[in-house]
């Protein structure tokens, strides 16, 4: 399984994935952090297709083309905001993973990037919302056979080593 799992520390709009996923929010009409990064990079494109989607669910996942980024297609998913761990986070955090995966899986992409969804202004614990991340994944790619390859991007060092951790364990 883990040859099949990647970790990287890049910036995701630079990544020639069939797909990069994009922590967005429920407006799906873009905002800071990584949905600025990629809005940017994609062009003005990326926010008209946006707009005919009627916003997202939060746990939710939406698929546009890349635009302008090496990428062919984004997946949008809503993460969401940590309020203490009561509030059906981590289900919610669960679903981004897998709803992202299963459309990545529906479209034919072999190779898909997450970033760490929920874990900038949204507040998710970084280690707690990897595990979910790697368990979902796990869990997802014992039953499916696309995408064959998962990459993990971490914007900062704290999450590559949390990531290296979690995976070597
Ligand atoms: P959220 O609102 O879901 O918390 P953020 O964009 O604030 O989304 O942060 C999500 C994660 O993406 C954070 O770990 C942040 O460090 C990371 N991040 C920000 N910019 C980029 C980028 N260009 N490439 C990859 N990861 C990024």
């Amino acid at each position: 399984m883990n040859h099949r799992i990647e970790v990287t520390h890049a910036d995701i709009t630079t990544l020639k994935t069939d797909a990069i996923v994009n922590a967005a929010n429920n407006s799906l009409l873009g905002g800071g952090g990584v949905d600025g990064a990629i809005h940017r990079k994609a062009g003005p494109q990326l926010l008209d297709e946006c707009r005919t989607l009627n916003g997202c669910e939060t746990g939710g996942a939406k698929i546009t083309q890349g635009y302008n980024l090496p990428a062919r297609f984004v997946i949008h998913t809503v993460g969401p905001v940590w309020r203490g761990g009561n509030n059906n986070e981590d289900d919610l955090l669960a679903s981004c993973y897998r709803n992202s995966l299963r459309l990545a899986g529906e479209n034919g992409c072999h190779t898909i990037a997450f970033p760490g969804i929920s874990t900038g202004v949204y507040r998710f614990p970084k280690e707690r919302a990897a595990g979910i991340a790697i368990q979902q994944v796990k869990d997802f790619m014992e039953h499916n056979t696309t995408p064959e390859k998962v990459i993990f991007v971490c914007f900062d060092e704290e999450s590559h080593n949390i990531y290296q951790k979690l995976l070597n364990r």
